[in-house]
């Protein structure tokens, strides 16, 4: 059998391995650069690969192609194995056929990696032997043809679920719904929102799938689609026999008649969406029937993820946060709505598509001044100069750093909550992060 792989980043090489200890005849094709780790653990594995070309007549000779989740359906290679009709597919269907141990598959628009990392976090606190794999850290491919984990976490992002046919997690999660990379779905919301459900279409009766009772987007797909799944609602309104919801400032998790309740104030992450965080992986956690003490001294010391809500330095009496992760208006409501003291919001970078409309209330209450970081501030100023009157223009972050520190107060917070892509100015979220937190140690 001839296998073909496109894409030689993380997933791509995972692959390659793993079809080479399943016999495959194994291929693969990079069109950009393959970076020089990558190259390295190819060789090292004695495989076949090109970069900077794809080879047209190899790649049409495969009888299975797995393509990285960051190839659009548009490039031309793709459109030429769909005429012909060869099966592509992703690396984590592909590894899913040839692992044996159960899954539980994390998506949604926004808090996959918090809530997939707290989940980790938790189920080895109760000493499973679990694994971590997915849109996060070593591919989930890789660490099924080396690794004997008994169970894995997988964050999944809607690129990795577009190519899923019959992997059926045994718990699907799904956190929430924004419009996100619409311009890979046609510009179709719907379309972006099938992709994320592909989680449950193989799930069975004996499976189980966690979602947000309270989004309406979630709630409109279920009048119209059935999951064979059992379902376990959260809800920060609604109160359930079976699922998730706050009471009385805690979290209450009632599953399989088993009560599970913890004060909000002992979480250790603090914001209204990590508390729908923390009901999503603790469901998860009761349903492995984890004890309730293991849950509860977890959720109440996990530390947290870079570049998420991350507080950098108290300096004068102002409190630095870094969210460089909130790269939609969603993610950016959740911060904003998150602050308890007059905040200098730094906001910009490269818009997706962004309506302001939602923040409006959010700012009005909060923000006293807006520090705009990017090469295009425009549609930002014009959807806040009504409301706030400070607004400073800046383009690289020592400048936008230093004028935030000025308007600030003792007492206030100074808020890095993007609400927009970083590739303006830096090479992604993760550097804009930490060269504000640089930025921010040398005041
Ligand atoms: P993802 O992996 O889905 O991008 P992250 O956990 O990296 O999610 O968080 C991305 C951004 O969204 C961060 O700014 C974070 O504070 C915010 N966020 C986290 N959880 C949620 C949630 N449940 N709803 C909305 N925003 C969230």
């Amino acid at each position: 059998m001839k296998l073909v792989v496109l894409g030689g980043g993380e997933s791509g090489v995972g692959t390659a391995i793993l079809g080479k200890k399943l016999n495959y005849e194994v291929f693969l094709s990079d069109f950009g650069a393959i970076k020089q780790q990558y190259q390295e653990v190819l060789n090292a594995h004695d495989l076949d690969w090109e970069e900077k070309q794809h080879t047209a007549s190899r790649i049409l000779d495969a009888d299975l192609v797995v393509k990285s989740p960051g190839i659009p359906d548009k490039a031309p290679i793709i459109q030429k194995l769909i005429a012909k009709g060869i099966s592509i597919i992703s690396e984590i269907e592909f590894a899913s056929k040839y692992s044996k141990v159960p899954t539980i598959g994390i998506t949604g628009s926004n808090g996959k990696t918090t809530t997939t990392l707290l989940t980790h976090h938790v189920l080895k606190a109760a000493d499973l032997n679990v694994g971590l794999a997915g849109n996060i850290g070593k591919s989930y491919a890789q660490q099924v043809a080396e690794n004997g984990y008994d169970l894995f976490v997988l964050e999944l992002s809607s690129f990795q679920l577009d190519g899923v046919f019959d992997y059926a997690p045994h718990i699907a999660v799904i956190l929430n719904l924004s419009p996100d990379h619409l311009d890979r779905y046609h510009y179709n919301y719907e379309e972006y929102i099938d992709a994320k459900f592909r989680i449950t279409r193989s799930q069975t009766e004996d499976d189980y799938l966690i979602y947000d009772a309270d989004d309406v987007e979630i709630q409109k797909w279920f009048s119209k689609h059935e999951t064979k799944a059992q379902k376990i609602p959260f809800s920060m309104t609604q109160e359930f026999e079976q699922g998730a919801f706050v009471k009385d400032g805690a979290i209450n998790i009632i599953i399989n008649n088993q009560k599970f309740t913890m004060p909000i104030n002992e979480l250790s992450l603090e914001g209204k969406h990590n508390v729908k965080n923390a009901m999503a992986a603790t469901s998860v956690a009761q349903l492995l029937r984890i004890r309730k003490s293991t849950i509860r001294e977890s959720l109440s010391n996990f530390q947290g993820v870079e570049h998420r809500l991350e507080k950098v330095l108290k300096i004068q009496n102002v409190q630095y946060i870094n969210d460089s992760k909130a790269t939609n208006v969603n993610a950016t409501f959740f911060a904003l709505d998150s602050m308890t003291t007059p905040t200098v919001w730094i906001v910009g970078g490269v818009d997706k598509g962004n309506d302001y409309a939602e923040l409006m209330p959010l700012v009005r209450e909060k923000v006293k001044a807006i520090v705009c970081l990017g090469v295009d501030n425009k549609k930002i100023i014009d959807a806040f100069k009504q409301v706030i009157d400070v607004i400073v223009e800046t383009t690289d972050i020592e400048t936008c750093v230093q004028v935030a520190s000025k308007l600030s107060e003792p007492g206030d917070t100074v808020l890095l909550s993007p609400a927009c892509a970083s590739f303006d100015l830096f090479e992604s979220y993760e550097d804009r992060g930490s060269k504000f937190k640089s930025a921010v140690q040398s005041l």
